[in-house]
């Protein structure tokens, strides 16, 4: 009897083993897609052993990417952010949560960097034009005109989730934001569909989730500042993390020989210019990561690496325009230059 048992015993053992083994040796296959929004090219892979679920997946994802822009979009006078800035001076505006969310969180960088970050910023954004068919140099009496309706303190809240702007003419604009909200939500959705492996860029807002399905770290390339898109000056290793680049190449428009770019230095009202051209950051929250690498664009060297300094689990990657890297102190063995022009400075 009892070898009777032991004998069965074994035998569920094996079946169970085996349908164990069949299950995990279903191969992982990626399955990708792209499309075109917030204004920039995002593209979507996941490792996966049913095509079909991935394939959803990123249908899903792409959708909840939509709805977000929908929403925060200061390009649509329909979306809520649209609304709040046609009402501007006017009356509150009832917004959903996650925008209220949002506005916060822009705004608590707006504080921390004394306001070189300013989700205010629109009226500028949109004098300038850059990227848009209205690109130009705004003249002096604009711009003065333009700086004294930036200001986040300025913007009210009350109740819950109703957002007015103190002065007519006053614009939310969360285009230093919004993408990494973007990534952040997608990623939520891909872990809640129980993916494992995967890798969410949005125009260069990075998300790696988990590890590659080999189980070692992702290589994200750091983009050159002075090349064409794709090429790269340096590989960054990490699982589980956002890697977010503002760059000067991203958007901008030449001038005499000057180059005029899409993140806006609130202090004088023209493209930030204190020798960075890109600001890398790499850390746990793509929202983070994307408020801070336009924050640190506009702080400088000096001052954008003393804030992420302060920051406890944020890292950082600063070109300058002379082809000096400043990374931060936590970095050193994760990020290693392919390109010998590019100099460490620390
Ligand atoms: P990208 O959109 O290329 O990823 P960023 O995340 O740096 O780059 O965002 C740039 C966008 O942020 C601009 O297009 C504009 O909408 C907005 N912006 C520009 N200057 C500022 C600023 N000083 N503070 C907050 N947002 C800004
Ligand atoms: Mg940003």
């Amino acid at each position: 009897m009892k070898n009777k048992i032991l004998k069965y015993s074994i035998l569920a053992a094996i079946i169970i083993l085996t349908i164990v083994q069949v299950g995990c040796t279903k191969e992982l296959q990626m399955v990708s897609d792209s499309t075109y929004m917030l204004g920039t090219y995002l593209q979507l892979s996941v490792w996966t052993t049913n095509k079909q679920e991935g394939m959803d997946t990123i249908k899903s994802s792409f959708e909840r990417i939509k709805e977000i822009e929908d929403k925060m979009s200061a390009n649509l006078d329909e979306s809520e952010i649209g609304q709040i800035n046609l009402n501007a001076g006017k009356t509150y505006v009832e917004v959903s949560e996650e925008t209220v969310d949002i506005i916060e969180r822009a705004i608590h960088y707006a504080e921390l960097t004394n306001g070189a970050f300013d989700p205010a910023i629109g009226k500028l954004v949109k004098l300038w034009g850059i990227g848009t068919e209205n690109e130009r140099i705004p003249t002096q009496d604009e711009i003065q005109n333009a700086l004294q309706l930036v200001d986040y303190q300025k913007i009210e809240f009350q109740g819950d989730n109703k957002v007015k702007l103190s002065e007519a003419d006053m614009r939310i604009d969360l285009g230093g934001i919004a993408k990494g909200y973007a990534a952040d939500e997608v990623t939520k959705i891909m872990k809640n569909k129980g993916i494992k492996h995967a890798i969410i860029n949005l125009g260069g807002n990075v998300v790696t989730l988990g590890k590659k399905a080999d189980g070692t770290s992702w290589k994200v390339g750091i983009q050159d500042p002075f090349e064409p898109t794709g090429t790269h000056m340096g590989v960054i290793e990490v699982y589980d993390q956002t890697v977010v680049t503002s760059g000067n190449y991203e958007r901008y428009f030449m001038a005499d020989d000057k180059r005029y770019h899409h993140i806006i230095d609130p202090k004088t009202g023209y493209p930030a210019e204190n020798g960075i051209i890109s600001a890398t950051i790499i850390t746990n929250s793509s929202t983070d990561a994307d408020g801070l690498s336009t924050s640190i664009y506009v702080l400088g060297v000096e001052k954008g690496m003393q804030l992420i300094e302060s920051l406890e689990n944020v890292e950082c990657i600063i070109i300058t325009e002379d082809k000096k890297v400043y990374t931060s102190t936590g970095l050193t063995e994760r990020f290693q230059i392919i390109d010998s022009s590019f100099q460490i400075e620390n």
